[in-house]
C-alpha cells in the first residue's frame, strides 16, 4: 500500500469478495497494540463464518508501523497519525498535528484507501487507559449500539470527549460520512482475552 516514514511497508489485506467494503485499521498509535491479535485471527474467523460472498474487507494491519517499532504514540516524524486527516476541524498550531493535513505518508495511505474503496464501514482498533467503550462518528450510532450489545463494550458518544482535530473519525466519520467505529479497549489487557472478548461483535458488524 504504501511506507512509513522509515520506510517500513503498510500492509493490506484484502479477503473475501462481496459487494459491502469495511477497512479495518489497526496500530494507528504505535503504543495501542492489543489489537494486533485480533487482526492476526480475523482472516480465519472471517472465512469461518462465510462472510466473503458478502463481504470484501480490507485490513490495514499495522499503520504505523515506524510507531509500534518504537513504543511510541506517534510516527518518526512524532506526529500523531490520528490528528493528520484532512478534516475541517485540523488544528496547524498544534506541532503533533503535522502542520499540515497528509503531511505524514501514514495517514496519505489511509486516506488513499478510503477514497479509493468508499467503505459502507470504517473500524479502527485502538486501546485506552482505564476504560474500554465504542466510539463513533458520521452515521454509525446503529452500528455501534449493535457491537456494545455484542461485546459489552459501552457506546460513548464522540462529543464526550476532548475535540479530536484531524482524527479519523472527524475527516472519514462527521466530514465524509463514512461511518466510522473506533473501538477502544483496556490498555494493556491481554491481546487473546481482546479477541475472545469482541470477535463476535466484530464480525456481526462486519457482515453488517
Ligand atoms: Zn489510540
Amino acid at each position: 500500500m504504501g511506507t512509513s516514514v522509515q520506510g517500513r511497508p503498510i500492509r493490506l489485506l484484502a479477503l473475501g469478495h462481496g459487494p459491502r467494503k469495511v477497512l479495518l485499521i489497526g496500530g494507528i498509535h504505535g503504543d495501542e497494540t492489543e489489537g494486533a491479535y485480533t487482526i492476526s485471527e480475523l482472516p480465519g474467523a472471517f472465512a469461518e463464518a462465510r462472510l466473503g460472498d458478502a463481504v470484501t474487507l480490507s485490513v490495514v494491519e499495522d499503520a504505523n508501523p515506524d510507531g509500534r517499532a518504537a513504543g511510541t504514540r506517534e510516527n518518526a516524524n512524532r506526529v500523531d497519525v490520528n490528528r493528520n486527516f484532512p478534516a475541517s476541524n485540523f488544528d496547524p498550531a498544534d506541532p503533533s498535528s503535522g502542520h499540515a493535513p497528509l503531511s505524514q505518508p501514514e495517514s496519505r495511505v489511509v486516506r488513499d484507501l478510503i477514497e479509493g474503496l468508499n467503505p459502507a464501514l470504517v473500524i479502527a482498533l485502538h486501546s485506552w487507559t482505564g476504560r474500554q467503550f465504542v466510539n463513533f462518528d458520521g452515521p454509525a450510532g446503529a452500528l455501534a449500539e449493535r457491537f456494545a450489545a455484542s461485546s459489552g463494550l459501552p457506546v460513548e458518544e464522540s462529543t464526550a470527549f476532548a475535540p479530536t482535530p484531524g482524527s479519523l473519525g472527524s475527516y472519514a466519520g462527521r466530514d465524509r460520512g463514512t461511518p466510522v467505529l473506533t473501538i477502544e479497549v483496556l490498555k494493556g489487557s491481554n491481546p487473546k482475552a481482546v479477541w475472545d472478548r469482541i470477535r463476535v461483535a466484530l464480525l456481526e458488524i462486519i457482515a453488517g
